[in-house]
């Protein structure tokens, strides 16, 4: 398996990147995001906790987001070459939790690639998805917050996989596909993507 956390600020490309990376590596993808705004569409107890959260531009506590990653690894993995992790860790204790949870299993991540993009590119990125999407959480003030999240509990990362010799930055601004091919260039050399 090849384990990758595609990382990055909200409107920095995460998911656009990893649907190219889908198609041509064959990775599963796991988007946090995405699995929490699935049970708020269905309406479940843990939509509405997560809910509570998003709307405000708030992270979802860590527990509860490592057991909801645990059980989406849990199901995909027996269909699955390796991951894209996407939106998730987005904390420190959350990596550190992705690390034990991947040993147990046999499992490592071996890249994160760091898509980084200007505040001021993203704000504009964000309001416009939020005016074609309808995500709540896409209006000027919680993109605002979302930063700030970003900025002071994310960005850390960013010095632990440098730390753990992982990290790769990738201009996260220009065409998305010139974007992607410096992603394959980072990676496609990678022992693990070819065992
Ligand atoms: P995203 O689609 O990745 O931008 O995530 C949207 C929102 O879901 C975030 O602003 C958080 O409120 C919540 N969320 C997604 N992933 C995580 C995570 N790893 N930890 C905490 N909250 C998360």
């Amino acid at each position: 398996m090849f384990n990758l956390v595609i990382f990055g600020a909200p409107g920095s490309g995460k998911g656009t990147q990893s649907q190219k990376l889908i198609d041509r590596y064959g990775l599963t993808h796991i988007s946090t995001g995405d699995v929490l705004r699935a049970q708020i569409a269905a309406g479940t107890e843990l939509g509405k906790i997560a809910d509570s959260y998003i709307s405000k531009g708030h992270l979802i506590p860590d527990d509860l987001m490592v057991d909801i990653l645990a059980q989406e690894v849990d199901r995909l993995r027996p269909t699955s070459n390796g991951f894209i992790f996407d939106g998730f860790p987005r904390t420190i204790p959350q990596a550190e939790a992705l690390k034990k949870m991947l040993e147990q299993r046999g499992e490592e991540v071996h890249s994160v690639i760091g898509l980084e993009v200007e505040d001021e590119e993203l704000m504009e990125r964000l309001v416009k998805r939020g005016i074609d999407s309808g995500r709540s959480d896409d209006n000027p003030e919680t993109i605002g917050r979302r930063l700030k999240v970003y900025h002071d509990t994310t960005s850390p990362l960013r010095e632990y996989y440098t730390n753990e010799g992982k990290y790769t930055p990738i201009h996260g601004s220009g065409h998305v596909d010139e974007i992607f091919s410096n992603i394959v260039n980072a990676i496609d050399n990678h022992p693990q993507l070819k065992a």
